[in-house]
């Protein structure tokens, strides 16, 4: 028997996200879907009660043309909706507008990985089933939703979960989606096939994905399942899978409908939408509105001379890389004091932020008083414990990093002539000591600037303190 990894995997991804607009996509009740108490954000519109008409939401079209413009896709010059018909109680209507035929936008690419469509859509409801009894709540009916579909293109679960990864970093970048995979503002499927060759395989699709790593873990147990399942002579068959995540396995929910099935047709209460004719949607205004975007952002960081790893942890946390780039312009490109700014955040300031006990206040750490501080650090006025102590005062009360310096005693001195009186005083105190330095043995150098410290009372730069050791010893 073959050994399942023999197989080529391939898949492709459908990844909605609810929007953040202020209201849904088809009415004015209120975008919210985690609402105070349950159908507290409803009208006879998402209440799909017979009768009412729908209304676009201008800003959710602009929002999915925005997504459309970042990932270098075709724009749609002209698009509807479409009725996409089902019967389940979270969609009373009967169907679910939607888009066909005439996507918002198509082509593209993220990660290397081709975008078949993006389109745009309304939530349903939702039901929740208990002690025998199903509630619907309302509230996140008619939310508008993206639909992004990928083309069948990766073929392994890491590039999947990175794929991803990085829309949901997008989607945040952009402002477009909150996109919290256990809120439900992102979802994943995952389509996956097996194949001996580069043909496609019969594909299943997986729902219930609420992780990235379930996404990944998902894949990987499919293409086991599938693999084992066509060398015990058995056949893939078209369906819908869950995740088990206290199993870790899928499971079969349904056998899945053609969209024949869906009778799609053209919304007849909405109108067609002409993109040139609203010039808030050309390509232009579209364009000026994006932000820097994280590939954009990680190359500049990358110049700017930050490891990788620094790099995606400034691409995650907002408050963090605004305190980062505050400190940043500051310093006209000196790459010591950016290499020292990313430190000093990640770490120290990282620490301040996560220890509870520790309450202080983010906006006392300045960036003209961060930059001061790294500044003395890159001169050698203060020790790198000395600037971990001003740090650690300046978050809990406030204070430019000079005074505070000043008023603790951490001012390393760094005027050679003053420290040079230490630097004899020490060497005439251990004769011993210097005479092994002066016969080779120049590790012992660590020792005296230990004892030149100790003289100084801590202020002595030791730096300069060993580079005055040095000269007078060799003299
Ligand atoms: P359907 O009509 O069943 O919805 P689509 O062609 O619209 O299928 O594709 C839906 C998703 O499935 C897309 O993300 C696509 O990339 C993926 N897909 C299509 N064929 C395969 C396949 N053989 N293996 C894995 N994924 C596939
Ligand atoms: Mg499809």
């Amino acid at each position: 028997m073959a050994a399942p990894s023999s197989y080529r995997p391939t898949i492709g991804l459908e990844i909605h996200a609810e929007l953040k607009t202020r209201t849904k996509m088809f009415c004015a009740s209120k975008n919210e879907p985690e609402g105070s108490s349950p159908n507290a954000h409803t009208c006879p519109v998402c209440l799909a009660h017979p009768g009412t008409l729908p209304v676009i939401n201008r800003e959710a079209v602009k929002q999915v043309l925005r997504v459309g413009t970042a990932l270098n896709s075709t724009l749609a010059e002209y698009t509807e909706f479409d009725r996409k018909s089902y019967f389940y109680p979270d969609i009373p209507k009967g169907y679910q507008i939607s888009q066909y035929e005439y996507p918002l936008v198509s082509g593209g690419a993220l990660n290397d990985v081709a975008i078949t469509r993006v389109h745009l859509e309304e939530d349903t409801a939702r039901s929740t089933h208990e002690g025998g009894k199903s509630l619907i709540d309302f509230n996140r009916a008619g939310v508008p939703l993206m639909e992004l579909v990928t083309e069948p293109v990766i073929h392994d679960a890491e590039t999947a979960g990175r794929f991803a990864r990085e829309l949901q970093l997008l989607l945040r970048t952009l402002g477009v989606s909150d996109a919290n995979l256990e809120k439900g503002e992102m979802r994943i499927e995952a389509n996956i096939s097996v194949s001996k060759d580069e043909t496609f395989g019969t594909k299943v699709e997986v729902k219930n994905l609420n992780s990235f790593r379930s996404v990944e873990r998902a894949i990987a147990y499919e293409v086991e399942r599938q693999s084992t399942l066509i060398d015990s002579g058995g056949k893939v068959v078209q369906e819908t899978r869950g995740w088990n995540e206290g199993t870790q396995e899928t499971f079969h929910q349904r056998f899945k409908e053609g969209s024949a099935d869906y009778r799609y047709f053209p919304e007849p209460d909405l109108p067609k939408l002409v993109r040139s004719e609203l010039a808030e949607l050309s390509s232009e205004v579209l364009a000026a509105s994006l932000p820097e975007l994280p590939w954009e952002r990680r190359a500049r960081y990358t110049a700017l001379g930050l490891k990788e790893e620094d790099t995606e942890i400034f691409l995650q946390d907002e408050s963090l890389t605004a305190l980062f780039e505050g400190v940043v312009a500051h310093t006209n490109g000196d790459s010591e004091i950016v290499r020292l700014t990313g430190n000093y955040i990640l770490s120290d300031v990282v620490r301040l932020l996560r220890d509870s006990d520790t309450k202080g206040n983010v906006e006392h750490l300045r960036a003209d008083y961060f930059f001061s501080l790294m500044q003395m650090i890159k001169e050698g006025k203060i020790s790198s414990r000395g600037a971990k102590e001003i740090l650690s005062e300046m978050y809990l009360s406030g204070g430019a990093p000079e005074d505070l310096a000043e008023k603790n005693g951490l001012l390393q001195v760094s005027d050679t002539e003053a420290l040079r009186a230490a630097v004899l005083e020490v060497i005439a105190l251990n004769p011993a000591v210097a005479e092994e330095f002066k016969a080779g043995k120049e590790s012992v150098i660590q020792y005296l600037v230990g004892q030149a410290m100790k003289a100084t009372k801590g202020a002595g730069n030791p730096g300069v303190l060993k580079g005055l050791l040095e000269e007078e010893l060799r003299k």
